[in-house]
């Protein structure tokens, strides 16, 4: 019997999110060496393998790809005093408590966030790192470290802050670094960690946090860096009418120009939010192919706004979902948030414009686009074998008569079972590769003593 080897068999209902939207009833997948070799189709006969499951009752779907998030603030979810706030009076009131971020905080909080995505179906998440307090320069190493342990595609950033209160920024200066710091840090990290190689699980991008807080010149030394060893950009634009009334009186200049000006404009950049663009700036950003990750649980907590979603993706722009948060959603659970794109844009354009396939391929293929990715985001053979299981037996599905849209108009649910690179990381609905338990009686430890908050009964460790 082949080494590593994973049989899905007489799967109910298989969604290939090829381009040409293949669903399969009956068929079974054959897994090698963390890659997806074959699609069986139903009768046929089963090759040998060392794990077997039983998809007789799954709804199976291309793992889902956050494209988007800030797992830290999991430490800071429904935070009293900025639950009712927008984007600038949320981040005033954060700021100060995200400045005592130490290690194991960040540590703890990678893994709660880390947990709650692959629980909700996702194989992929970006990270958004950006708070760096003096003398904690090993935080993304350690996201890193966590990301690996549990064992979840990661596509971390190095983000950062550099203008800080006293020179017009938003940031306390408490938070900011300088310049040469974050550029000789994200090259650290690009050197020690970045794996381009098909297949990888952990590739690096630079991701200068938002206009109000870096200046354009560090934008333009980071996009430099980035060609220098070919990683993506990322940052936060277009994400409230504060930020544009802000780079309009600070620049001169909309946040597209700004981002054009300093070299950020083209395919290997992808932007959080993208909320506020006219229909020119729409159009130059599909010219560039430039993706979009679409939040859409955040831009309604925030109250921000509607993302044009549909014009962006006519334009020729990838555009993936993120959860974004976990402050401002408060919640990483990706299946919710396919459903709460779908949801925000029949509203806005009614439900024949927007379908669950339009909203599916924006939590896989488009999302994996976004992340430059061409080997996960469909389950196509050659593909890796990112995979999400989830159970038709569930309450919420019952009685369900196409399982695929049950996926998103059905309340939405855990996985019973994902596999990650050919792995099974989540089983029966429960993680594998370490003990929620602890994950999460230490999150919630961690979280008390950030905030300052004696430690209940139910944060203690069982
Ligand atoms: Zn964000």
């Amino acid at each position: 019997m082949p080494g590593r080897t994973l049989l899905i068999r007489d799967i109910h209902t298989l969604s290939l999110m090829d381009p040409a939207g293949t669903v399969r009833h009956g068929a079974s997948l054959y897994i090698a060496g963390g890659e997806i070799r074959q699609v069986l189709p139903s009768g046929a006969a089963l090759p040998p393998a060392r794990q077997v499951v039983d998809g007789r009752h799954a709804v199976v779907i291309p793992g889902l790809v956050n494209t988007h998030h800030h797992l830290y603030q999991t430490l800071t979810r429904a935070y009293g005093p900025a639950a009712d706030a927008e984007l600038f009076d949320w981040l005033r009131a954060l700021y100060p408590v995200w400045a005592r971020l130490d290690e194991e905080a960040v540590h703890a909080a990678a893994l709660a966030g880390i947990a709650e995505l692959l629980l909700s179906g996702c194989t992929t998440t970006t990270d958004h790192f950006y708070v760096f307090p003096r003398g904690r320069s090993a935080l993304l190493d350690t996201q890193i470290e966590a990301a690996r342990r549990i064992g979840i595609r990661f596509h971390p950033t190095r983000g950062s802050m550099s203008v800080g209160r006293s020179n017009g920024g938003l940031p306390p200066d408490s938070v900011v670094q300088t310049e040469d710091r974050i550029l000789a840090d994200s090259e650290r990290l690009i050197r020690k960690y970045h794996d381009p190689a098909p297949g990888s699980m952990l590739r690096l991008a630079l991701a200068p946090c938002s206009p109000f807080s870096v200046s354009p010149q560090l934008m333009r030394d980071t996009a430099a860096l980035a060609a220098r060893h070919a990683v993506r950009l990322h940052t936060h634009l277009a994400e409230t009418r504060d930020e544009e009334a802000y780079c309009l009186e600070r620049f001169g200049k909309r946040p597209l120009d700004l981002l054009e000006d300093v070299g950020w404009l083209g395919p290997n950049t992808w932007l959080a939010h993208g909320i506020f663009f006219n229909r020119g700036e729409i159009a130059r950003l599909g010219r560039a192919g430039t993706g979009i990750a679409h939040c859409p649980t955040s831009n309604m907590r925030l109250g921000s706004g509607c993302a044009p979603v549909l014009a962006l993706r006519r334009a020729g722009c990838p555009v993936g979902l993120g959860v974004d948060g976990s402050a401002s959603n408060d919640s990483s659970h990706m299946l919710a948030e396919a459903r709460q794109a779908l949801l925000m844009h029949r509203l806005k354009h009614g439900a024949a414009a927007f379908g669950i396939r339009d909203a599916l391929r924006m939590a896989t293929v488009e999302g994996a686009r976004c992340l430059g990715r061409d080997d996960i985001g469909t389950l196509e053979p050659g593909k890796r074998a990112d995979i999400a299981l989830f159970d038709l037996r569930n309450a919420a599905y019952s009685g369900a008569g196409d399982p695929l849209s049950a996926l998103l108009l059905c309340a939405p649910t855990q996985v019973h079972t994902l596999i990650v690179n050919g792995r099974i990381v989540v089983q029966d609905g429960e993680l594998r590769t370490m003990s929620l338990d602890r994950i999460l009686s230490d999150h919630r430890r961690r979280a008390a003593s950030l905030l300052g908050r004696p430690v209940t009964p139910s944060a203690a460790r069982p």
